[in-house]
């Protein structure tokens, strides 16, 4: 029998999703926000390219080449964004690709932009073909065509733009139309970031909110986050609701210890859903190999979701892996959710999981 898990399960409230959500507090949010390269921490092959793109245009007195920063969300691809404009000394504009549905909506963005400005368009993958097209010519040209007029007397004439600079972000650089991915001087990728450095991500969001932190709880937020920066800010703040209100309000690895397993986040930052999807494939599936729209199916989340969100941590952890055949739940994953694989030491598993 198939289970279908779904409805247990409170998707909207996730605490371990990098999404940004109401709760992570916009203005907060943008406190946290490093301004600075310097301030900036982890990604460091990133950060020596970008330091010295943006070193050289300026050298020139010209704007910073076309940007595209990709990898999972909640890595910092908007904070560099804000970063690259304020290292320029030049304004940014943000907006993303859903918001901009018809070709007029980028004309305007891009007319009012002044020399040198950026605009950040988020999730650049979901422009539609003909928003894309407005796009090429002024990334490539600084100029727009735009239609004047109606039937046999319509002309088309071209409008100069200012020189800017495109930094776009997505979380799926393959869903790219080669076009606009060539038009992109600088393509980085951004990985998930180490415990070591997620601790410093946590104590310097401790200093900026004002709260105390002992190195080790810093530590025990950093190795539950899921490589992700946004969440642990989010698993700060919740660690310092608990120190506040059961202890003295230091951040202590007990504390943090204790408000991340009341949040049913376990050691290694997994929590009910991932723990879910893991246990959904094993028990429905015999841990696989099954293909990412029948888990999607399983436990009733969108197949893109499970390949943004979830399982890069899972992967990355060593708890999932992809075959050609789909997706295979690993010796570690079963030990880490105390099911006895079938088999396990023995020489079919092993072949099972080396497809
Ligand atoms: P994305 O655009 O990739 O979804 P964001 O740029 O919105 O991610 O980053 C999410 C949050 O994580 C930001 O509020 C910022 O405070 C924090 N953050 C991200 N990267 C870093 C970093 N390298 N150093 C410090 N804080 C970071």
């Amino acid at each position: 029998m198939i289970t279908n898990f779904s409805d247990e399960m409170d998707f909207e409230n996730r605490l371990v999703t990098p999404e940004y959500s109401e709760s992570d507090d916009s203005s907060l949010e943008v406190s946290l926000r490093p301004r600075t390269l310097n301030d900036y921490i982890g990604q460091e092959k990133v950060k020596e390219n970008l330091k010295i793109y943006m070193d050289a245009a300026k050298g020139r007195g010209e704007a910073m080449d076309h940007v595209l920063l990709y990898g999972p969300p909640g890595l910092g691809k908007t904070t560099l964004a804000g970063i690259i404009a304020a290292e320029m000394g030049v304004d940014i504009r943000v907006t993303s690709g859903p918001a901009i549905e018809k070709q007029g909506d980028l004309a305007a963005l891009l007319t009012n932009l002044n020399d040198g400005d950026v605009l950040f368009i988020d999730e650049i993958h979901r422009l539609s073909r003909q928003v894309e097209e407005i796009l090429y010519p002024a990334m490539e040209d600084h100029a727009i065509d735009i239609i004047i007029g109606k039937g046999p007397s319509a002309r088309s004439i071209r409008l100069d733009l200012p020189r800017f600079t495109l930094v776009g972000a997505t979380t799926r650089a393959g869903q790219l139309t080669a076009p606009l991915r060539d038009r992109f001087g600088v393509i980085l990728r951004l990985e998930l970031y180490t415990p070591d450095e997620l601790a410093d991500i946590v104590k310097r969001s401790a200093t900026v909110l004002g709260t105390s932190i002992e190195d080790d709880g810093a530590l025990e937020i950093a190795s539950r986050s899921r490589g992700t920066p946004r969440i642990a800010n989010r698993l700060l703040k919740r660690a310092r609701d608990f120190a506040e209100v059961m202890g003295n309000g230091i951040i202590t690895k007990e504390s943090a210890g204790l408000a991340l397993s009341r949040m049913e986040i376990d050691p290694l930052g997994l929590d009910n859903i991932d723990r879910l999807l893991l246990s959904a494939m094993i028990k429905n599936y015999n841990g696989g190999p099954v293909g990412l729209e029948t888990i999607a199916a399983a436990i009733g989340e969108e197949a893109i979701t499970i390949e943004d969100v979830y399982e890069p941590y899972l992967m990355q952890i060593g708890f999932l892996s992809r075959t050609p055949r789909g997706r295979v739940v690993t010796p570690a994953g079963y030990r880490h959710l105390g099911i006895e694989m079938p088999g396990e030491n023995s020489n079919s598993t092993q072949m099972k999981i080396d497809i």
